[in-house]
């Protein structure tokens, strides 16, 4: 029986992807070997890092003067990674939810550290608007998606510092103008790969402001892992060989201006739902809604039934539908490889467990 995947991450991943994949562990390229079980710098995983990176570039159209790199430790190392090399003066974040109060922390570990705006005080329900960057920052810090609250900034801000953005769960999901920005990175684990890559685009020019008066030990350095092409030490190699699948994929389909088309269209199936039950309510402020995430609760008088619709939808063959316990209720998570006829099934069965229950 098909599952329905609404994980949060690790999510749902093109089901080619994980094919591809699964193939490439019992026998790689059909060399006999395992992908698990082969030199990373064999010649048949070189071409598979070649080939991951140069996708990634394509795909979001990276301009000359950036490098993309995939490093271990997932977006968490990043948040202190970020202010190790980079903070001098000050470092500007925006406050849009716990993923970015977790790199606000290490930030300040390394030095003044200003919250341009914050959501917090309403269970960041939206995307503060109207604040001033500070210009002399060394960079300014946003979380273009906000995984638990389901709130994303779909556009790309003008920063008159360098742009900072973690992109882990909406990575690949519409066009970007990378130009905009100095550093892009992200876990691949919500919409790009598997648990165990992380992805960094950064530029040139912001390389070239690295803090030079700390001891930035070596595996640290941005710089370490540019010169080393990404294989400076061993690179996770199956979660870049399934990014590879992923965005092969990806591409094929038309790249991330359908992608974005697509995913316009799959959360407004659910949003339009949410806002025309009596019964279920969205915690987002409308303008400030997530393509990637749905967060959604019952209306208070309905309240003792939400766990009753946990189980019902469990009977169904939906999964990971449970909201992340600081905004309580639902979340239903719709990446890139969550196709549009989940969405309506899972629109179905909320549809006839509100005539049920109402
Ligand atoms: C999941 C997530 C993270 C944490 O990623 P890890 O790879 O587990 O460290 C950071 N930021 C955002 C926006 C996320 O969704």
């Amino acid at each position: 029986m098909k599952k329905h995947n609404f994980s949060a991450g690790p999510a749902v991943l093109p089901r080619i992807a994980i094919e591809k994949s699964a193939q490439a562990i019992l026998d790689f390229n059909g060399i006999g070997l395992s992908l698990l079980e082969i030199s990373h710098r064999s010649k048949d995983f070189q071409a598979v890092m070649d080939e991951t990176v140069a996708l990634i570039k394509e795909i979001l159209k990276v301009p000359e003067g950036y490098q993309v790199l995939f490093l271990g430790g997932g977006a968490s190392l990043q948040f202190a990674m970020i202010p190790f090399n980079f903070l001098k003066n000050k470092a500007a974040y925006l406050e849009t939810g716990v993923w970015a109060k977790k790199a606000i922390k290490e930030a300040k570990g390394f030095g003044t550290t200003e919250i341009v705006a914050s959501s917090a005080e309403t269970t960041y329900n939206y995307v503060p608007k109207g604040y001033t960057i500070p210009t002399d920052a060394d960079y300014f810090h946003i979380t273009t998606n906000n995984t638990i609250y389901g709130t994303e900034i779909r556009t790309d801000i003008d920063s008159p510092v360098p742009l900072i953005a973690d992109m882990s769960s909406d990575m690949c999901s519409r066009p970007v103008d990378v130009s905009k920005y100095a550093m892009i990175y992200g876990g691949a684990q919500k919409n790009i790969g598997p648990a165990g890559a992380t992805f960094v685009i950064i530029s040139d020019e912001m390389l070239a402001k690295v803090n030079e008066d700390r001891y930035i030990p070596t595996m640290l350095k941005y710089q370490t892992h540019v010169e080393g092409e990404s294989m400076f030490n061993t690179p996770p190699v199956l979660p870049i060989y399934t990014i590879m699948e992923t965005m092969r994929w990806l591409k094929e389909l038309g790249g991330v201006e359908v992608m974005e088309k697509m995913n316009i269209e799959k959360a407004q199936i659910l949003y339009d739902a949410i806002d025309n039950s009596k019964m279920f309510v969205g915690t987002a402020e409308k303008d400030s809604r997530s393509l990637m995430n749905i967060c959604f609760v019952m209306k208070d008088q309905y309240k003792d039934k939400e766990a009753d619709f946990l189980e019902y939808t469990k009977d169904r063959n939906i999964s990971g539908i449970k909201g992340h316990r600081s905004v309580g209720g639902f979340r239903a998570s719709t990446y890139n490889a969550m196709s549009k006829e989940s969405i309506q099934y899972l629109v179905d069965v909320m549809n006839s467990f509100e005539k049920e229950n109402l």
